[in-house]
């Protein structure tokens, strides 16, 4: 055993499986990262001021080029592209555009085929924009399993299954047996095994690569230049950053839960939750063979407190999730991002669900911030008369949703009337979260709780089955 920093004792194994992870994202720690590009340091005039460079500012920059090439566009990053969630995910790149079929089913039941459908169309898009711009990011359309490590866990499987049918998804229900020759784990009692709705993506390789697209198309990149303030003119939008400024006709914001600074209102809605991952090293040919990973090679159980993990192409395992941290105060610190007690979990959570890779050693363990909001997925804005429009609020599942949340973006600065515009997810909002100091104390009592009903058998207490009655959520 070896002593964590919380004071509590690690089985020498996990203790010694993290020993040399970096604290870098996997993603980002590579050999052939991009160099940095300047700040900007001047006072410019443009069309469309982007800020922020994740999925969502460089999907909103190249998608404007793409529908109009002469339209001039400026991205503004406060640090370096994808440098935040966009670099720092799980790599799912879902078709969903609802956080999933349930929550969609839930909460937007009649919209939900055309939901699906246009989430279809996006995912397809994508796959399509990664082979026109030749992005090596090892996108696959591999449909992914949704794994039961507990009894409870299986009720309802099978009205899931059927109502992903009803809206084309090919599904099929394994019970212990079955889900065990998909991918060898003794804690698999049973799960789904989707072959479409999902593609694995290198989310750091795809930022890098939808940069130089942008860069190609002839968008002006400006990275670690913050925004500091947004002020009105009579034409458009002034956007001060520290050794310059941009003056816009119109601006979006593509900053997530960051945004709050820039616009108070999205503070309402979205607050940030830190979730952490950790990648292994590449795995062995013996190692391969002991996982027998012979399914589709992405993968979440279906505890409420979730881990979703998938291999690598050179054969790493990421391993990521459970715990879904919010700091009272919604506080957002870089130093958050490291947290070895949550590491150390997940570790022996990864030994527990794999006993056949023990001795393996992790590389990287690192954190982010999801924005998350109480109805799980993306919720959209305007300010300033129309002149700006924001997003935020993708809650866990933006990595394919964020090409579809810049079409909307781009929209509505234009005024357009879409098949899009007119969707109810795209004109209602959640339920906003309540001021803090409330706000910490009830999303800290929902965390507990959720840890709780995963204890007990997936019973929810009063206070969950009071949040669902009322429709707020708390989830990663
Ligand atoms: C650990 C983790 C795992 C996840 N796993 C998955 C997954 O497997 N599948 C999935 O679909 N989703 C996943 N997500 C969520 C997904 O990554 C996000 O939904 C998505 O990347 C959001 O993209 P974005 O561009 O909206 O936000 P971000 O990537 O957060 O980008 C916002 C950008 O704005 C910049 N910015 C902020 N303030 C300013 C300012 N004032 N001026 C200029 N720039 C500014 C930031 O530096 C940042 O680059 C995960 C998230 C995390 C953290």
């Amino acid at each position: 055993m070896a002593r964590s920093r919380s004071g509590h004792q690690l089985p020498a194994a996990v203790a010694k499986s993290l020993a040399n992870a970096s604290p870098q994202p996997f993603w980002l720690d590579q050999p052939d990262a991009p160099e940095p590009l300047p700040a900007l340091a001047a006072h410019l005039t443009t069309s469309l001021a982007v800020v922020g460079a994740g999925f969502t500012g460089l999907w909103t920059a190249l998608l404007a080029k793409e529908r109009d090439p002469s339209r001039d566009v400026v991205v503004l990053e406060a640090r370096t592209v994808g440098n935040a969630a966009s670099g720092r995910n799980g790599g799912f790149c879902s078709a969903s555009l609802t956080h999933g079929i349930a929550n969609g089913l839930e909460r937007f039941p009649a919209e939900l085929p055309l939901l699906e459908k246009l989430g279809e169309q996006n995912l397809n898009e994508i796959g399509a924009t990664i082979a026109k711009h030749d992005i090596d990011c090892d996108f696959q359309l591999t449909g992914e399993l949704s794994v039961a490590t507990a009894g409870w866990q299986l009720e309802g499987i099978e009205e899931e299954a059927a109502a992903a049918r009803a809206l084309g998804h090919d599904v099929e229900v394994l019970d212990g047996e079955g889900i065990r020759r998909e991918l060898n784990s003794p804690t698999l009692v049973g799960g789904l095994k989707f072959t479409t709705g999902n593609a694995l993506v290198e989310p750091g390789r795809l930022a890098w690569g939808l940069r130089r697209a942008c860069l190609d198309a002839g968008v002006r990149i400006y990275e670690h230049t913050p925004v500091t303030s947004i002020t009105p003119s009579r034409t458009g939008l002034t956007l001060s950053t520290p050794y310059g400024s941009v003056r816009a006709g119109r601006a979006v914001l593509a900053t997530g839960v960051f945004g709050r600074t820039l616009l108070r209102r999205i503070g309402a809605y979205v607050i940030p939750v830190w979730d952490y991952a950790l990648m292994t090293e590449p795995l062995s040919d013996a190692q391969l063979a002991a996982l027998g990973w012979n399914g589709p090679r992405g993968a979440g159980d279906m505890s409420n407190q979730f881990h979703y993990f998938r291999l690598t192409r050179d054969n790493r395992m990421l391993w990521g999730g459970y715990d879904a941290v919010y700091y009272n105060g919604g506080r957002i610190r870089d130093e958050d991002a490291y947290s070895p007690a949550t590491f150390a979990k997940l570790a022996a959570h990864f030994f527990t669900a794999f006993p056949q890779l023990a001795g393996v050693s992790f590389t990287h363990a690192w954190g982010g911030i999801i924005d998350t909001c109480s109805r799980f997925c993306a919720f959209f804005g305007s300010a300033y008369g129309g002149r700006l429009a924001y997003v935020a609020g993708y809650t866990g599942l933006g990595v394919g949703a964020t090409r579809f949340g810049a079409q909307v973006l781009l929209d509505k600065i234009d005024n357009l009337d879409t098949e899009r515009t007119r969707l109810a997810l795209v004109r209602s909002k959640p339920i906003p979260f309540p001021p803090e100091p409330v706000r910490s104390g009830v999303i800290q009592l929902t965390r507990a709780s959720i840890a709780r009903a995963d204890e007990h058998e997936g019973r929810r207490d009063a206070w969950l089955r009071l949040l669902d009655r009322v429709g707020l959520g708390f989830d990663s």
